[in-house]
C-alpha cells in the first residue's frame, strides 16, 4: 500500500469557475433584454428545506439573477399549490421553477412535477425532461447533483471515457440520472456504468473493480477501504448528520465514504462538505440560465 492522501477534488473551487462562466452568459442574456428567473417554492416549515432555499435565493442574487421564493404553510392544498405552479408557468420573467422536497405529506409531489412547463423544469424531474436524458437530447434538463459530479470529474481532468464507474445507489433524483448521464455517447460519457442498491449481491467486489466510485446511498460512512482499490477516484454525495458532543450543534456532517481511511488508498476523492454539495447549486443556476437562453 502507497499510503499517500488522494488528491482533494475541491467542490467550492469548482462551483466559482462555473459561476465565472454563468456571469458572462448572464450579461449576455441581459444585454438582450433577459433576466435569468427562478422561483422557488417551499411547502411547510422543514429546517434543512428552508437552509437549502435560503441558500438557492442567495446563489441567485449574487448573479443577479431574478429571484422569487414562494413560502407557503404547510397546510397548502394541492390545489392552491398546483394553482401557483400554473401561475409561474405563465410569468414570462420566470425560466426556472423548483419545489423543494419533500413537501408535506398531503402534497401529491409527482403529479407537482407533471403539472411544471417542462421547458421550466430545472430539476430535471418531470417525465418529459427523463424522457430527453434517456435519448440523449441536450436540449433537456438533466438534475442538478449528477449534473455537478459530471462537471467535478470532467474540471478534474478525470477520464469518464471508457472507465468504469460504479454508482451506489438508484434514485430518480441521484443514482439513476447520474447513470443515464455518465453511460451516454459523448465524449462526457462513455463509461461502462454498474448501478448498486440495497438489494445487490458481492457489493464490495464490484466496487473493488471500478475505476470511479460514486456513492449517494445516505448512509454514514459506508464506503470504507475495504470496498476500493488503489488508485479509484470517490466522489461522495452522502449528506448525514452523525451524532457529535464536541460539536456546538451536537452533530456533524459526513458522507456515504469513511473519508480518513478510503483517502489513503484513493488517487483523488471529495470532501463533505465542499465537495458535491456546492456543485448542486451551481448547475440549478446553471440550469436557469439555460431555460433563460432556450426562451429566446
Ligand atoms: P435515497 O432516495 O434514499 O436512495 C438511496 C439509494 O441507496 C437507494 O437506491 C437504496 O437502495 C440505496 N442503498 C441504501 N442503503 C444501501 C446499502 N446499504 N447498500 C447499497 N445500496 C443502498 O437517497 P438520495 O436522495 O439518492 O440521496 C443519497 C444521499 O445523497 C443522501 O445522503 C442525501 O442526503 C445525499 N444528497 C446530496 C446531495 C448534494 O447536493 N450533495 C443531493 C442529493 C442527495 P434501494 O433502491 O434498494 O432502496
Amino acid at each position: 500500500m502507497t499510503n499517500t492522501m488522494a488528491k482533494l477534488i475541491d467542490g467550492r473551487a469548482i462551483a466559482e469557475k462555473v459561476y465565472v462562466d454563468l456571469r458572462r452568459e448572464i450579461a449576455e442574456l441581459k444585454a438582450k433584454g433577459v433576466t435569468p428567473g427562478l422561483a422557488v417554492i417551499l411547502v411547510g416549515d422543514n429546517p434543512a428545506s428552508r437552509a437549502y432555499v435560503r441558500s438557492k435565493d442567495k446563489m441567485c442574487r449574487e448573479l443577479g439573477l431574478h429571484s422569487v421564493k414562494l413560502e407557503l404553510q404547510a397546510s397548502t392544498t394541492q390545489a392552491e399549490l398546483l394553482g401557483r405552479v400554473e401561475e409561474l408557468n405563465r410569468d414570462p420573467g420566470i425560466h426556472g421553477i423548483l419545489v423543494q422536497s419533500p413537501p408535506p405529506e398531503h402534497i401529491d409531489e409527482a403529479a407537482i412535477v407533471r403539472a411544471l412547463d417542462p421547458r421550466k423544469d430545472v430539476d430535471g424531474f418531470h417525465p418529459a425532461n427523463v424522457a430527453k436524458l434517456v435519448l440523449e437530447d441536450s436540449s433537456g434538463f438533466v438534475p442538478c447533483t449528477p449534473l455537478g459530479v459530471q462537471r467535478l470529474l470532467l474540471e478534474s481532468d478525470i477520464d469518464i471515457n471508457g472507465a468504469h464507474v460504479v454508482v451506489l445507489g438508484r434514485s430518480m433524483i441521484v443514482g439513476k440520472p447520474l447513470a443515464l448521464l455518465l453511460m451516454q455517447k459523448n465524449k462526457n460519457g462513455n463509461a461502462t456504468v454498474t448501478v448498486v442498491h440495497s438489494h445487490s449481491r458481492e457489493l464490495a467486489n464490484i466496487t473493488r473493480s471500478a475505476d470511479i466510485i460514486i456513492a449517494a446511498i445516505g448512509r454514514a460512512e459506508f464506503l470504507k477501504a475495504d470496498h476500493v482499490r488503489e488508485g479509484v477516484v470517490v466522489i461522495d454525495v452522502g449528506i448525514n448528520r452523525v451524532e457529535d458532543q464536541a460539536s456546538e450543534r451536537g452533530y456533524r456532517l459526513v458522507g456515504d465514504v469513511a473519508f480518513d481511511e478510503v483517502s489513503k488508498k484513493a488517487s483523488a476523492i471529495t470532501p463533505v462538505p465542499g465537495g458535491v454539495g456546492p456543485m448542486t447549486i451551481a448547475m440549478l443556476m446553471a440550469n436557469t440560465v439555460k431555460a433563460a437562453r432556450q426562451s429566446l
